[in-house]
């Protein structure tokens, strides 16, 4: 029951629509299914399977007229393939619709004792228990945001949600703040998971604070700071899943993946004639890289822009077959040179040791190898899909062991410490790279 999804929602006229352009500017966070929920007296929910493009054809949007809509992009496990957002559910005679970036971690626990006090639950992902606890709380509070104060209290993990019911939209990031969350104001009201979806609306926008409400009605906006724990801004964001223009709690991606490859260079050089990258998203890092070494780089690698990313298709077989028609090598760019490859992050290790077969295979005379993030040794439980640790290539064994596995004639990781130092902020989530647990989202 693990997710990694984009979310969206708005106060403005035409919320629809903007909502579908907004999930075009979020594609690159879920590609499983689409949804937008409008308020129209009552919740109206279009979703379905698949691209943005695929759910939404023109005649769906006419349906969703409304200046309140929540929307979400997503993708799944295999589980639960079947369940697209915004999700509607019911609790103590109250309808609400829920769009969820995160994971919950006391999801089972918390299912089971609603369970008992009678809640029926009608979908099989944790999201729906954000919107059973909200309405709950809601109606021993009678306030919203007394409400939201409670669900901080007993639903642990990650989640930067958007709640949509009797004509009002609650917006809210989790105390921890593991998952981006942006506002932007201007002819509306506009929250997106980054702010490069934002402006297509706004030119102003902040990151929602850790622990910070909104609510939206017609009657206008309002927000309060509830809880604060430590931050752990969760670091894959910035090495691999946000847009390369988005500014994450202050930080732009493009600018801290170019320094992740400076840090890099500095700390593991290579000797090669060339630097390429695995595109797209070692490309910043490469350029860093080149940019530190003095190393020319190139563009030595094609990528098929139709396919999507391999590390976020369900299922094995999918995946091996995507790196092969995804990725072609330039021969006039690697034959006979010593290449210095950069990419992100090596998850299970198929695509590059794919890749480093390619290039050799197009004539590449040495494959250095350097990955612009420490190894992934562990798993994730706050909203990535790192399924277990026997899938990690680098969980047993150390750094010559995977550089075996891979084929390279060099194999280099950046350090935490180099890592932090490019992101330039301590307070980070790193539990997949060190095994230590933020406290906060396992405290029940
Ligand atoms: S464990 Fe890793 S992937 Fe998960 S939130 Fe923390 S940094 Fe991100």
């Amino acid at each position: 029951m693990r997710e990694k999804c984009g979310i969206f929602a708005t106060l403005s006229e035409n919320s629809a629509k903007k909502a579908y352009y907004a999930l075009l500017a979020l594609q690159h966070r879920g590609q499983e299914s689409a949804g937008i929920s409008v308020w129209r007296g009552r919740i109206r929910t279009v979703s379905g399977l698949g691209l943005v493009t695929d759910v939404f054809r023109g005649k769906e949007l006419a349906k969703l007229r409304s200046n309140l809509a929540i929307a979400h992009v997503r993708y799944s496990t295999s589980g639960s393939l079947n369940e697209t957002q915004p999700l509607e559910t019911e609790c103590c005679g109250m309808r609400i619709a829920v769009a969820h970036n995160g994971t919950l971690t006391n999801f089972r626990p918390l299912r089971e004792r609603y369970e008992k006090l009678g809640v029926r639950f009608r979908h099989s992902v944790d999201s729906e228990l954000l919107g059973i606890s909200f309405l709950w709380h809601l109606r021993e509070t009678g306030n919203e945001f007394e409400a939201m104060r409670a669900v901080f209290g007993e639903v642990k993990g990650a989640y930067s949600v958007a709640l949509l019911f009797d004509g009002k939209i609650l917006v809210a990031r989790d105390p921890v703040g593991f998952r981006p969350l942006s506002y932007g104001t201007g002819d509306g009201h506009y929250f997106a998971s980054e702010d490069s979806a934002l402006r297509l609306f706004v030119e102003e926008t902040r990151d929602v604070r850790p622990g910070e409400v909104f609510l939206l009605s017609e009657n206008g906006v309002e927000s309060k700071a509830l809880a604060r724990e430590s931050h752990h801004h969760c670091v894959f964001e910035y090495i691999y899943f946000a847009r390369p223009d988005s500014v994450l709690d202050g930080t732009n991606v493009y600018s801290a993946r170019v320094r992740m490859g400076r840090e890099l260079a500095r700390e593991s050089p290579a000797d090669g004639d060339v630097v390429i990258a695995v595109p797209d998203s070692g490309r910043a890092a490469a350029l860093g890289f080149s940019q530190e070494s003095g190393i020319p780089y190139a563009e030595g690698l094609i990528k098929n822009r139709y396919i999507g990313r391999t590390f976020i298709t369900p299922g094995q077989f999918n995946r091996e077959l995507k790196v092969k028609l995804k990725l072609s090598p330039v021969k006039e760019v690697v034959a006979g040179k010593k290449v210095v490859l950069v990419d992100d992050s090596i998850v299970r290790g198929t695509t590059m040791k794919r890749i480093v077969a390619m290039l050799r295979k197009a004539g590449a005379r040495e494959v250095h190898v350097r990955i612009a993030s420490p190894p992934i040794r562990y798993p994730c439980y706050m909203g990535i899909d790192i399924p277990t640790r026997h899938e990690l290539i680098a969980a047993f064994g150390g750094v010559e062991k995977v550089r075996e596995a891979i084929g390279a004639d060099s194999l280099a990781y950046l350090s935490v410490e180099g890592l932090k130092r490019a992101v330039g902020r301590e307070d980070l989530c790193l539990a997949c790279l060190t095994g230590e647990y933020p406290e906060w989202a396992f405290r029940f």
